[in-house]
């Protein structure tokens, strides 16, 4: 195990055979080291700082139906909101303040939020803060669409690629969803020129040591700008609500894993992680991750973008507590940066 680490470090990937056997038993692995080595390679490229994107969920309506999401279409329990531009530029307003500087729009599929309107919401941020950078994460679009957006402004673009393995993604998708179309929609924003972030949930119903080994090989050869990773955590009214929660003990080493194989990606410790340990977000600073997202939706519809069940809502992920998560993050030898936080692959 630990001659796969050493070579993984040595040349940044493995064979497709070198990560089934290095994740059919990731806990074999000295984690101390592992994680030693991860945050390392973070401080090498970012030092002490931490990078915080301001998260606004500007509407929980979606036309999709993936069985994991507790937003997902067929799902009559929830409470649909859509946010208006004003109310966006509002909690971008309060972000600032806060020493944000990146703003992330991220929601389900919406038919009701027209492109040309993301595009005129994305071009109002650009010009009242010219300093902030910003990232969509609304799905899948058409080329067209995806250059609408990019050209109003939009520098960065996530969308995970959910498991690299097409027979995995069937299992969590309704058929109409391919992987093929999700992996289109990822190489044409890369070809667009956004700054783009894949990434999958960790112990998703039906994920293998195989479907991580392919998912890692879809991260060394895409070489996403970022990767969002974090646990599954089940919903009570999706397909998948007794399904058992990924753990962070599996987060915390695919995290570091990660960050050794592409060492300057942008990482974030997610609130998904934060909502399964309480301590989970600075565990993942420590196991290698150097963003953090706090949440800058308006307190009434936080508890309507229920992705899954128990999402953080008040706690240091909420934007009002930036202070706190400044201290939180000292406490680990981190601080808060205040600036765009670009890649560093764009200017190395
Ligand atoms: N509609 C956008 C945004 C989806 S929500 C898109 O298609 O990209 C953002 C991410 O939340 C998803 O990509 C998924 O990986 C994660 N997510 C959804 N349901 C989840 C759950 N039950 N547990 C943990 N993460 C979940």
């Amino acid at each position: 195990m630990s001659e796969l680490l050493d070579k993984l470090c040595q040349y940044r990937r493995l064979e497709r055979e070198e990560w089934q056997i290095l994740l059919a038993s990731p806990r074999d692995l000295d984690q101390k080291a592992l994680f030693d080595r991860a945050a390392q390679e973070r401080r090498t490229w970012f030092g002490d700082e931490i990078y915080v994107r301001g998260l606004i969920e500007c509407s929980n309506i979606c036309k999709n139906n993936c069985l994991y999401c507790g937003i997902r279409r067929d799902n009559r329990q929830v409470s649909r909101y859509r946010l208006d531009r004003d109310t966006i530029l509002a909690c971008c307003e309060k972000g600032y303040a806060g020493g944000v500087r990146t703003f992330v729009l991220q929601g389900g599929e919406d038919p009701g939020m027209t492109p040309d309107w993301v595009a005129e919401t994305v071009a109002a941020i650009k010009r009242r803060w010219p300093d902030c950078a910003v990232t969509l994460s609304l799905g899948e679009f058409d080329r067209a669409i995806y250059q609408l957006w990019f050209d109003a402004g939009a520098d960065r673009y996530l969308l995970r690629h959910e498991t690299a393995d097409a027979a995995h993604y069937g299992k969590l998708h309704p058929p109409e969803l391919t992987l093929a179309h999700r992996l289109d929609c990822l190489h044409t924003l890369k070809d667009i020129g956004y700054q783009v972030g894949a990434g999958f949930m960790v112990g998703s119903p039906g994920q293998t040591a195989d479907t991580l080994a392919e998912d890692f090989c879809f991260l060394q050869t895409f070489q996403p700008h970022m990767v969002g990773l974090g646990p599954f955590i089940p919903q009570k009214d999706t397909p998948f609500a007794q399904e058992p929660a990924g753990t962070l003990e599996d987060t915390l080493i695919l995290l570091a894993l990660v960050r050794l194989t592409l060492p300057k990606v942008l990482l974030p410790a997610t609130t998904a992680l934060g909502t399964i340990h309480p301590k989970g977000r600075e565990l993942g600073i420590l196991a290698g991750a150097n963003v953090v997202m706090p949440n800058l939706s308006p307190p009434s519809t936080r508890d309507k973008y229920t992705l899954y069940d128990n999402k953080l809502s008040t706690g240091a992920e909420a934007a009002e507590h930036l202070a706190g998560l400044r201290k939180r993050l000292a406490t680990i030898g981190c601080t808060v940066a205040v600036h765009r936080g670009d890649a560093p692959n764009d200017h190395t």
